[in-house]
């Protein structure tokens, strides 16, 4: 158990976001409402998705729609969870399409397929989606990434049923499973680049200890971002690169205990980003 305690955790919080904003709708209840773009939670609570608000506002400069205060407090509700405490943690503990992606990485696994596609582009593609996003929004006067967000989708589907946006779902598990690995949110999401973003100066961070450390490299297998795990086996410090995920799967590999959560130390920024 103590392999997958945080696994565990990962996957309650989730579930449990998606079956309160289900059942809160489904009964008309204002514990949670809204979605995952724009909610209101524990009645009160506005919180908005930063990215969806970066291309509102953007395509409002065209279409002229304003975002409203509840919004922009959303926004900073959201900016201080992440940006203050656990950045790229959205994707690790509360985006629902990490369910999937991590399905289809744990049937790459099962099915040992490595067929790792050459894509031949950088990680940091998704910060040029990020970029594309809003200069579509711009030039489209529409949130040009939400229209076709597979978050959303997915989100949108389970809460209040799941139409077409199935299939892009699915688009994405069969890209992870058969293409490449952890290609949606390794190469793709503009959403989880935002995060990366907000989150570089969050104080959740994971760190190793060199010392204990036998270089099994288990926890590069197993990250879905393995090159912010560059300093493994070579000093001791924390895990600075912004697409760190804080999922916690290379702590729970590691038989050794060389990797644990901490906090972010201010006085060592080396290998931050
Ligand atoms: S990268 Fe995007 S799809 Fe993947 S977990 Fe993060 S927000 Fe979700
Ligand atoms: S370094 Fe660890 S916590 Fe960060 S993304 Fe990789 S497996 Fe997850």
């Amino acid at each position: 158990m103590k392999k997958i305690r945080f696994l565990i955790l990962r996957r309650f919080i989730q579930l449990g976001i998606l079956v309160t904003f289900f059942v809160c709708n489904y009964y008309a209840i204002n514990f949670f409402n809204g979605n995952l773009n724009s909610s209101k939670v524990f009645w009160i609570i506005p919180m908005s998705d930063p990215l969806s608000i970066a291309q509102i506002f953007i395509s409002g400069a065209i279409s002229g729609i304003a975002i409203g205060s509840e919004a922009v407090i959303g926004l900073f509700v959201v900016l201080i969870i992440y940006g203050v405490f656990f950045g790229r943690g959205y994707c690790a503990f509360v985006c629902p399409m990490n369910m999937i992606t991590d399905f289809a990485n744990f049937l790459r696994r099962i099915f040992e397929f490595n067929t790792n596609k050459k894509l031949n582009i950088s990680r940091k593609s998704k910060y040029g989606v990020l970029i594309l996003s809003l200069v579509l929004s711009f030039i489209l006067a529409v949130p040009a990434f939400d229209l076709i967000s597979p978050i959303s989708m997915l989100h949108r589907g389970i809460v209040f049923g799941m139409g077409f946006g199935i299939f892009g779902v699915l688009s994405v598990f069969l890209f992870d499973l058969f293409f490449v690995k952890n290609g949606f949110c390794g190469y793709i999401c503009p959403l989880g680049a935002t995060y990366s973003l907000i989150g570089k100066y969050s104080l959740l961070r994971v760190k190793h200890n060199k010392d204990k450390c036998t270089k099994c490299n288990k926890c590069i297998i197993i990250c879905p971002e393995p090159q912010v795990l560059d300093l493994i086996g070579k000093r001791s410090g924390s895990i600075n690169k912004i697409d760190c995920m804080k999922c916690a799967r290379c702590i729970e590999v590691c038989d050794d205990n060389a990797l644990k959560y901490g906090i972010f130390d201010f006085k060592n920024m080396r290998s931050k980003k």
